[in-house]
């Protein structure tokens, strides 16, 4: 670091670039702005006692720019739900124009489209506008970038909308075709987002028949998790009236006319149905656009603990990544990227704060992650964390996803603020 002090004013703000406008980067757009304001950042609240995190800050100028392919905030978590139940679907995804707390803050301003390409030797990011918000492609310069870029996840795993309206009107067939689905639904893959879509449509639409296809003998079979978590995840399931076919691995399916389709498996088995989805998560993180020194091998960035890009990065200290995109210990999860959001806010702020005053940043260090997770299976749910004991049932369904999968806790921890009455 040089020894000539930044200026910070109204005409010399610290423009900082949001890429990802989901749990994570969210979290960091908020509890940026509230620092940046001089307050404690709303995240605080919940690590009290934690590696004393500060409560007051020295107001610094910044100007957030969050930068999303979509055009509001789509809960993730709730695209089981989503493609089982209309109503649910319309309350999913909430227009950024609709959080009452983002229209407040003053220090950030929401772009919709995609960011395609970052220069960090020169601080540049191009940014190409979606149709809807006039097309252009620009190319605008940073202080500081926080990835939080995510995953890039096939439908109908999550939907591929930038928009509301398109959103609503994709995953409306999908609904449509699951709910009538007179000889029943093939779910296949047994992991947790196949398990999740399997549990939440009989929820939903329980005179449908659901059945869910797993390639292996044990369900979660690639997620670090033991042998008696996915034996009780088997039996809860199965109990909630979900038929299981383990080792049983799609080879085709036929169109037999008048919507119904003959699935056939490697093993011969055959079975008869209406529609068939494929909940296989095929995720690849969402970081073409980064310099390639700063990603591994299967795309995700290469952060240090403190957030930062790796130091082979020209400008790294500008440079920090969080959420699903990150090559980090543990299983990805909402929390955890809601967590590295904040930590990357925080990290954020106290190097402009060194920036300005000198003062040494004191940087929160990421610690490593155990697998843990917590798997909504209907009525019921599931949670562990590695070592620990395995709980389940409706009190942990209450607990981790109440009765909106987790919606409204997510909105309370990122902190939505209230809706004004005409939003309700
Ligand atoms: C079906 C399903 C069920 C799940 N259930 C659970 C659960 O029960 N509990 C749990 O804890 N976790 C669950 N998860 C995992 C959880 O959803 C992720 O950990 C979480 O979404 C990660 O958040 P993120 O903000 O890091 O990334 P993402 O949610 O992937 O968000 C990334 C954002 O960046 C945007 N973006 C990407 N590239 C660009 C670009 N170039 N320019 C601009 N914007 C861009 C995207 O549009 C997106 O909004 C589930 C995941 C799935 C798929």
């Amino acid at each position: 670091m040089g020894s000539t002090l930044r200026a910070n004013d109204a005409s010399a703000p610290f423009k900082v670039l949001v890429v990802g406008g989901s749990y994570c980067g969210l979290a960091a757009a908020f509890n940026l702005s509230d620092l940046c304001l001089g307050k404690a950042a709303r995240a605080a609240a919940g690590y009290e006692g934690q590696d004393a995190l500060p409560k007051e800050n020295q107001p610094i100028h910044a100007e957030i720019t969050l930068v999303d392919e979509r055009d509001g905030f789509y809960h993730v978590i709730g695209s089981p739900l989503v493609f089982a139940d209309k109503p649910y679907a319309e309350k999913a995804w909430v227009p950024y124009s609709e959080i009452p707390s983002l229209q407040a803050a003053t220090n950030i301003k929401t772009v919709h489209g995609s960011v395609t390409s970052v220069d960090m030797a020169g601080k540049t990011a191009v940014i190409k506008e979606t149709a809807l918000a006039g097309g252009a492609t620009r190319t605008v310069d940073f202080d500081f970038i926080i990835v939080a870029a995510g995953l890039r996840r096939a439908f109908p795993v999550v939907p591929q909308s930038g928009d509301k309206a398109a959103y609503l009107a994709e995953v409306s067939p999908h609904i449509e075709s699951v709910v009538t689905a007179k000889d029943g639904v093939l779910v296949v893959g047994g992991g947790a987002v196949g398990i999740e879509m399997a549990a939440e449509l009989k929820l939903a639409q329980p005179h449908v028949k659901v059945t869910l296809a797993h390639s292996r003998s044990r369900l979660l079979s690639s997620e670090p998790l033991p042998d008696h978590l996915a034996e009780k995840t088997l039996e809860i399931i199965k109990e909630n009236g979900i038929e299981v076919l383990l080792e049983h691995r799609l080879q085709e399916t036929r169109e037999l006319g008048d919507g119904a389709k003959e699935v056939v498996f490697t093993n011969g088995h055959t079975l008869r149905v209406n529609a068939v989805v494929v909940a296989i998560s095929q995720s690849k993180p969402s970081t073409d656009f980064l310099p390639a020194e700063a990603i591994n091998s299967e795309g995700y960035v290469k952060i240090q603990p403190n957030l930062f890009f790796p130091t082979d990065v020209p400008n790294y200290d500008s440079a920090l990544a969080a959420g699903d995109g990150v090559q980090w210990s543990g299983i990805k999860r909402c929390g955890r990227a809601m967590h590295q959001g904040y930590f990357a806010a925080h990290n954020c702020h106290q190097r402009m704060q060194e920036l300005t005053s000198g003062a040494p940043a004191q940087y929160q260090a990421l610690k490593e992650v155990i697998p843990m997770i917590a798997i909504a299976l209907g009525p019921d749910a599931l949670a562990y964390a590695d070592g620990g004991e395995l709980q389940y049932g409706k009190e942990i369904a209450e607990r981790f996803f109440a009765d909106d999968v987790g919606l409204k806790i997510c909105e309370n921890i990122l902190g939505f603020g209230k809706k004004t009455e005409a939003k309700v």
